[in-house]
């Protein structure tokens, strides 16, 4: 099967946010690009709403999500991530709702990244291959938290106060069926399958399924680079484009600072500026030979 004609990406963003909802999801493609990011000196940071407690049958949830959270650090470490953060929410039974956006909102205004970096949110991997319930609401609670966080009426006291963040142009989302770019990762494959090794209990636990290797992260990217135009290795993805307000965020007109007749400021303000102001612009880096949640491993 041939991959569609794929726009190529080849711009290093400056400040990335990477987020998904389990230890390892990154490290099935995505991690290619953020070490060639970080080798090119842009400063990523990795956001997952959980710790993956659920995720090793054999393991019970209290140890996995201990031994889980120090594999998903050191498999940032080896591309270049430093900063990992976990929200702690519910592995295998992630809502969609307020409590995750706003989440997602507060570390977008505290990072305060240009590209926002996620792993596939729509309702298959192609193919007839059913995503998991934790992808497909993490992925788009990210991509309705971008549009939030620069949005000040929304979660406005959320996270201590941080002023909002509107400066995000472009959002990816790997594993996404309706890859429309491409990015050539072939100098950063060893660092990609290094970072997915770094996942041993998890691995382990995978037993005999091809993806407990993580040689068979190069066979994937390989085979996308030689759909993408024969280049030696590739990330395919779905690109979503925002309207980044770069610069410091206005002063809030008198009429809406702290006082009687203000209060209702920002409830007119938000319903006048929900269209335009709240959509989200998402990127998504998706690699369509990629099913990191097959049926029968996993059934998060
Ligand atoms: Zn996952």
């Amino acid at each position: 099967m041939s991959t569609p004609a794929l726009e190529l990406h080849d711009r290093v963003p400056e400040r990335v946010l990477a987020v998904v909802a389990h230890p390892d999801d990154l490290e099935y493609g995505a991690a290619a690009l953020v070490a060639r990011w970080t080798g090119a000196g842009a400063e990523v940071v990795y956001v997952l709403a959980t710790r993956g407690e659920a995720g090793i049958d054999g393991m019970a949830p209290a140890e996995a999500a201990r031994v889980r959270t120090q594999e998903q650090v050191a498999s940032a470490n080896v591309v270049g991530v430093s900063t990992v953060e976990f929200l702690d929410h519910p592995d295998g039974t992630v809502e969609l709702g307020l409590p995750l956006r706003r989440d997602l909102a507060v570390a977008i205004r505290r990072h305060r990244p240009d590209t926002v970096l996620l792993c596939n949110h729509r309702e298959t991997w192609g193919r007839g291959r059913l995503n998991s319930p934790d992808h497909r609401h993490v992925g788009r609670a990210a991509l309705e938290a971008i549009g939030d966080a620069g949005n000040r009426w929304i979660f406005p006291d959320a996270g201590g106060g941080l002023p909002p963040h509107g400066g995000v142009r472009e959002a990816l989302v790997c594993g996404s069926p309706l890859a429309t770019h491409v990015a050539d990762v072939t100098d950063t494959v060893d660092l990609a399958v290094a970072s997915l090794a770094e996942h041993r209990a998890y691995l382990e636990g995978l037993r005999e399924h091809p993806m407990a290797d993580p040689e068979v992260l190069r066979d994937w990217l390989e085979l996308a680079g030689r759909q993408a135009q024969g280049r030696g290795a590739a990330v395919t993805f779905e690109l979503f484009s925002f309207s980044a307000r770069p610069g410091p965020t206005p002063a809030l007109p008198d009429r809406a600072r702290a006082g009687p007749t203000a209060r209702r400021a920002p409830r007119r303000s938000r319903r006048r500026s929900a269209a335009p102001r709240s959509v989200a612009v998402a990127v998504a880096v998706s690699n369509p030979v990629t099913s990191h949640r097959p049926g029968g491993v996993r059934s998060r």
